[in-house]
């Protein structure tokens, strides 16, 4: 099985995803750092060497001293080692401007083919640069949006001409939460504009002015704000990966809140999925970093509305019994992924699904969980008390699912 050198970070605009792409960065820079030594030359010549022609393909290595882990330096692109080379993609890297995702006319340079074809440009610059590199030895973070069902598929299988594999990292934050650091951004962007020209105009102190002017370079583009109408459109524009299907699986999910030792729970599983420890019982389960968090703010509760859902649904198909109908599934009562604190009495530990008399299939569940989730995306109260709401919504979904089943006969 091929191990998942393609990590597809992928988030709404201003969600975090650059922030954990660093970090994601930093620690798979340190375990390659540890496992150098470890991974024996036999595991390594099962996986086929890089096959491209060109033998230059690797990026060039940090031109600057190797940055602390906590902050890699994002310019800095590849990290190499005996037997894995890291390298980091980015709208900035590759000096894309958000502005390529801005589609109202008005924004719309004169020049330009059509609404989306900037972003079109962008999009085959991304995938050159993944393509560039990209081997079962070159693991690649690609920090971006990554909005689009269908390229986050080109990206899967490109990964896969490389014989390799993809994964997809998804970011996840609230809406609002996004939107406010946004609004932060256009906000100090605003401040600068004005302080400039202030200075500016008392062309008295011509040297303030001048100090002003002479900073462009001081502009992180890390932190150049969306319009507005552009940020919006992003968002509505986004399409939630799925880890039902094969493109976006496997599929690891951080959010806002999530602290330390969640993230590198995450990360490690991220790391396993890379560097193919137990890629033979790798399983693809579409909620592993669900595990037990304590409080889940109100923000996060569309996420874990998906991931819940999902997860039973991905249960309900690996439980159900292989001939015909009927009968019942039992599924976890607790988070998926997380094993629920105490283990005593299995009864109460388990959620019983009634099956109807003949045998369910994806697609059903599927609608069930859109149907489900479109009724219960405004919440319903649940979505206030984190791994309690994960259980209630499991509950809530059986629930539902029962019912329907009935109604199926
Ligand atoms: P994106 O790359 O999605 O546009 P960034 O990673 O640049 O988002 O994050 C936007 C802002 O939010 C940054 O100022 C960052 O410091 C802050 N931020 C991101 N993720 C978190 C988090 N998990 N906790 C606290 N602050 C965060
Ligand atoms: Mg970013």
């Amino acid at each position: 099985m091929p191990v998942c050198t393609l990590i597809i970070v992928t988030g709404l605009p201003t969600s975090g995803k650059t922030t954990r792409a660093r970090q994601l960065y930093a620690y798979l820079e340190s375990r390659i750092g540890s496992s150098s030594s470890s991974v024996s030359p036999d595991s390594l010549s099962n996986s086929p060497p890089p096959q491209q022609a060109e033998p230059q393909q690797q990026s060039q290595p940090p031109s600057q001293p190797t940055s602390p882990p906590s902050t890699p330096q994002l310019q800095t692109k590849t990290t190499t080692s005996p037997h894995y080379r890291l390298h980091y993609i980015s709208d900035t890297t590759l000096s894309i401007s958000r502005t390529v995702y801005d589609l109202s006319p008005e924004n719309l340079p004169a020049h330009v083919r059509s609404a989306n074809a900037l972003e079109k440009d962008a999009r085959a610059a991304v995938y050159a640069a993944v393509k560039r590199v990209l081997s079962p030895r070159d693991i690649v973070v690609l920090d971006g949006l990554n909005y689009i069902k269908g390229w986050r598929y080109q990206l899967f299988c490109e990964a896969k001409n490389a014989r390799t594999a993809s994964c997809v990292l998804q970011v996840g934050c609230s809406v609002d939460r996004a939107r406010g650091v946004n609004e932060g951004r256009l906000k100090r962007q605003e401040e600068k504009r004005a302080k400039k020209e202030k200075a500016t105009e008392d062309a008295a102190s011509s040297a303030e002015a001048e100090a002003a002017d002479g900073k462009p370079a001081d502009d992180d583009p890390e932190q150049e704000p969306y319009t507005p109408s552009n940020w919006e459109n992003l968002v509505f524009r986004y399409e939630e990966p799925n880890a039902m299907t094969r493109w976006d699986s496997p599929l690891f999910t951080l959010v806002w809140d999530d602290d330390e030792a969640q993230t590198r729970q995450v990360f490690a599983q991220i790391w396993d999925a890379v560097a193919g420890e137990g890629a033979a019982k790798r399983v693809i389960r579409p909620n592993q970093s669900t595990v037990q968090r304590d409080k889940d703010p109100g923000g996060d509760y569309l996420y874990v509305l998906e991931r819940e859902t999902q997860d039973i649904v991905k249960q309900i198909l690996a439980r159900q019994p292989e001939d015909g109908g009927g009968g019942e599934v039992r599924v976890p009562r607790a988070g998926s992924g997380g094993s629920s604190s105490g283990r005593a009495g299995q009864d109460e530990e388990e959620l019983v699904v009634h099956l109807p008399g003949k045998k369910v299939g994806l697609p059903q569940l599927q609608r069930y969980r859109r149907a489900f989730v479109g009724l219960n995306r405004g919440g319903i109260g649940l979505e206030a008390v984190g791994k309690l709401a994960a259980e209630r919504l499991r509950e809530s979904f059986v629930g539902y699912l029962n019912d329907a089943f009935e109604k199926d006969g």
